[in-house]
């Protein structure tokens, strides 16, 4: 596959006036065609700097696109640089300047001794000409590399890019279309590095390829197929998901969209289980979506002042369960003091579990962490509740 670098040219993307949207465009885009991108520089309106970066970029790669600094100004330096960079004069286009006359021409306009200016392009370049701007835009061959410099401004860039440039490109390197996808699988109760270490051989796979995404106490595993067609992309992606599965197990909790809540609402609603939950130090919105969703198999109290231990919190759960005739408890108390504590607790007719669990990450996380490690305390309480049942039931 061939190789892409894009060098985006402003001073003011290097002073953060602006952001650069174009490189993210372009790379969004031709990685859907199949190249690769390895690299994105922003220079700023420097012509000996950036002539030494397209120089750079051309020993080690098959195409460079620059945007920007084609205008007529004294600071718009592209073309100078390219022309240096592929050890090239400027040359005067005719042809050029009479679509930049008769652009000016349809607005009423006319031009200025410096439009005369964006009518030099490097020599032996192919003009692109620009019908939505007045830069023209220009293409070189250079060591069978291609440079492509296109307008700084989004939508004439964008313009260009599908008109001309994807168009020579697949012809170029005969490229395929190709769709891109991807799917999330979410795990909980193991740590990053612990995941990293059970599916290491899957991470170094090239398609699909598999990767990882901490968040405080959930990791995301993704896999990322490149295919010809979307189905293609689902029977790559399927093998590797079976083998996620049976490596990692239960600490899978779902799929994509769905969330630990959307799991614990299907558990209950499965089950046909009333849950009583009293909870501390989480944010006001804990449990809305259970409220949301199942309103009549779930009850929820927030508590006004924190459990000091763990023995308090397994009393407060029992209380409320008991006064809500709920078949199942559920309690959980944040305490942020210096190291942050949670305490869980779970609650059959039977049986009560509990448990503490200490932060050690960034405190402006505790909450979510709290929020994710709870939910799925929960769930895999809901989930052995529910095997003990059914075993129950055959006995
Ligand atoms: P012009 O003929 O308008 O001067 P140009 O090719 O010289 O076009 P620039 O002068 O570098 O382009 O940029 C024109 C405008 O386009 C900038 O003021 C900025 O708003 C926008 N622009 C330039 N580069 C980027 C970028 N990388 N991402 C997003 N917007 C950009
Ligand atoms: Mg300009």
């Amino acid at each position: 596959m061939p190789v892409l670098e894009i060098i985006t040219i402003g001073t003011e993307l290097l002073l953060g006036e602006i952001n650069d949207t174009n490189s993210t465009y372009i790379a969004r885009t031709l990685r859907d065609h199949g190249i690769d991108i390895y690299r994105i520089t922003t220079v700023g309106d420097n012509p000996v700097r950036i002539a030494a970066t397209i120089q750079e970029a051309l020993g080690r790669a098959d195409i460079i696109i620059t945007t920007g600094g084609l205008g007529p100004t004294i600071d718009d330096p592209t073309r100078q640089a390219v022309a240096q960079a592929t050890f090239r004069d400027l040359v005067f286009v005719d042809e050029l300047w009479d679509q930049i006359l008769e652009r000016f021409k349809f607005y009423g306009r006319l031009p200025t001794e410096n439009n005369r200016r964006q009518a030099f392009i490097p020599e032996g370049a192919i003009p692109i000409p620009n019908p939505v701007g007045t830069a023209p835009c220009f293409i070189i061959e250079q060591d069978a590399s291609y440079v492509i410099s296109l307008p700084g401004v989004p939508q004439e860039m964008k313009y260009l890019l599908h008109q001309d440039v994807i168009p020579f490109l697949k012809h170029k390197f005969n490229l395929q279309s190709h769709i891109i996808k991807a799917t999330v699988l979410h795990a909980a109760s193991l740590g990053e590095s612990a995941i990293d270490e059970l599916i290491t051989d899957l991470e170094e796979r090239r398609n699909p390829t598999v990767g990882l995404l901490a968040h405080p106490g959930q990791v995301d595993i993704r896999v990322t197929a490149k295919a010809s067609s979307e189905d293609e992309a689902n029977q790559m992606i399927q093998p590797i998901l079976e083998d996620l599965h049976n490596r990692l197990g239960d600490h899978i909790y779902g799929h994509d969209e769905v969330t630990l809540e959307d799991v614990i609402i299907q558990l209950l609603d499965k089950q046909g289980s009333t849950l009583g939950i009293v909870h501390y130090g989480l944010d006001s919105s804990f449990g809305a979506a259970f409220l949301d969703a199942q309103p009549q198999l779930v009850t929820l109290m927030p508590l006004l002042t924190p459990t000091p231990d763990i023995g308090t919190l397994v009393a407060e759960t029992s209380t409320f369960r008991q006064e809500n005739n709920n078949t199942l408890g559920f309690g959980l108390a944040l305490l942020t003091d210096k190291h942050p504590l949670l305490h869980l607790v779970f609650q059959d007719r039977t049986q009560t579990r509990s448990k503490t669990r200490q932060y050690g990450g960034p405190m402006g996380n505790g909450i979510r962490w709290a929020k994710n490690i709870s939910l799925d305390f929960l769930r895999r309480n809901l989930m052995q509740f529910i095997g003990n049942t059914r075993q129950e039931n055959h006995e």
